[in-house]
């Protein structure tokens, strides 16, 4: 299928060959269609998929076919200030060949730009909930003409506390509007929402766990304590293959103390966390994007959704607790198409977080070993008694599982563990595996994000 053939007008289609994109991706031939005939969507696909373009198309287009309002008509909500610029750029660039004005509301910003943007006629805003909320809430946002209202990564922003937030947006735009609801995942949470903001929803799922990493290569390391484990960072950043690199910490201080002792040792590096002010996020990421910046520290919540092309390797320092975190980590290499390689830096203490990613993804990572820099245990020597050759808390007695390729999990051992050196481009490739649920498994009730602070700002720098 060709864009030609999606019904776009052609100051869209433009847009799109001026980016350079020649064919759509998966997501963008399912959705786009369905969007344009003005059904409300619920679809299922991780960033990278191509995404923003599979809303921003259509949306663009209805924008394009619609009179001006003066007020919004479209609306879209993002869960932080990244993936929101980024799809307020999306907005810019596939309609530069239209004359649309635009608001960006983001958490965490002056409030005089954004006044001064409210105060004149908008076709569409892009925004954070709790700023948008703040400012519906004080009479400078008129939602009443809003035709088509996207809700992007929905699932990160129940995960954020934004339900609230996000209801009480969606109450102040007409009911006869289309609604759109791009999620990684899905839970109970996420079909009431679902439920309540929209109509007869015409469904897409995209394999996007599969699609997207196929491309990417993973590692483990085991680490025996954080010295060793600092070491074996060191060993990687040093290896010529890593040309620009994310690295995940999973707390802000830790990523503070880790970009301070990478360039201690000579490694220049920059963190990236939500208590950093936007202008130096800003800055810190426009450094990563021409290359200046080669190595980058962040948490999770900073580095959500961001898009940088060339990210050669993605290191979990700290191995995320929960593996939809370690799918979105992964995801950060690997673009559009190019090879790229997560390493997984694991603690004996973290095992279980590494169990729980390989049930999800439904495939094991072999430990490999960096010569000189071996751990002393291996990892089945960690494991308790009886665990022996499955993931913890797997029943014993189905035979553990397999992953694509039919091997099963666990069945090679660490004391076989391949020396890293002289290996480019082998080790595992990540499939999602067959196994791999597509909406991914239900968070642990133990997860505290959601009890968290309910504004944008907060909640970005609650990690
Ligand atoms: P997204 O999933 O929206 O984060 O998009 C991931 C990346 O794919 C972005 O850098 C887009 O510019 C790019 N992209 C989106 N659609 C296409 C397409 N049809 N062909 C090539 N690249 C695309």
């Amino acid at each position: 299928m060709s864009f030609d053939s999606l019904q776009l007008n052609p100051a869209i289609l433009k847009a799109v060959l001026d980016a350079g994109y020649d064919t759509p991706t998966p997501i963008q031939t399912q959705a786009i269609p369905e969007i344009l005939a003005g059904h409300d969507l619920i679809a299922s696909a991780q960033t990278g998929t191509g995404k923003t373009a599979a809303f921003m198309l259509p949306a663009l287009q209805r924008l394009s076919e619609t009179p001006r309002a003066g007020t919004p008509r479209l609306l879209v909500l993002a869960p932080t200030r990244e993936l929101a610029s980024q799809v307020q750029d999306a907005s810019v660039k596939y309609g530069r060949h239209l004359r649309l004005r635009s608001a960006t509301i983001l958490g965490g910003m002056p409030y005089g730009k954004q006044l001064r943007q409210l105060s004149g006629p908008l076709d569409l805003v892009v925004g954070t909930p709790g700023r948008l909320l703040d400012h519906l809430e004080r009479g400078r946002l008129d939602l009443s003409k809003v035709e088509m209202l996207i809700l992007d990564e929905a699932d990160r922003m129940l995960d954020m506390g934004f339900k609230e937030d996000v209801e009480r947006i969606a109450g102040a735009c007409p009911t006869q509007r289309q609604t759109l609801l791009f999620t990684a995942t899905w839970n109970p949470a996420m079909q009431q929402l679902a439920g309540k903001l929209l109509r007869e929803p015409k469904r897409i799922e995209i394999a996007g766990q599969r699609a997207r990493h196929e491309n990417i290569t993973q590692r483990l390391h085991l680490a025996d304590d954080e010295g060793h484990r600092d070491r074996l960072l060191e060993k990687l950043v040093e290896h010529t293959d890593v040309n620009k690199a994310i690295i995940f910490t999973a707390t802000k201080r830790g990523c503070d103390e880790l970009a301070e002792r990478l360039n201690a040792a000579g490694h220049p590096a920059a963190p990236l966390h939500g208590d950093m002010s936007q202008g130096l996020r800003t800055r810190t990421l426009s450094r990563l994007r021409s290359g200046r910046l080669k190595l980058l520290v962040a948490t999770d919540v900073a580095a959500r959704g961001l898009d940088v092309d060339g990210v050669s390797h993605v290191i979990n320092y700290d191995i995320p607790r929960f593996a939809e975190d370690y799918v979105h980590r992964i995801g950060r290499t690997g673009r559009a198409g190019a090879a790229g390689t997560a390493v997984s830096l694991v603690l004996h203490r973290d095992l279980r977080h590494l169990d729980r990613i390989e049930r999800f993804t439904g495939q094991a990572l072999e430990a490999e070993t960096i010569v000189g820099l071996e751990p002393t245990r291996t990892r089945r020597s960690s494991r308790p008694a009886g665990g022996r050759g499955r993931p913890a808390g797997r029943p014993a007695g189905r035979g553990g599982y397999r992953s694509r390729d039919g091997e099963k999990g666990y069945a090679r051992g660490d004391g076989e563990s391949r020396g890293y050196r002289g290996r480019a481009g082998e080790g595992r490739r990540f499939n999602g595996g067959e196994g791999s649920a597509p909406y991914g498994e239900r968070r642990r009730p133990e997860r505290s994000r959601g009890n968290g602070p309910r504004r944008s700002e907060r909640s970005a720098s609650s990690v």
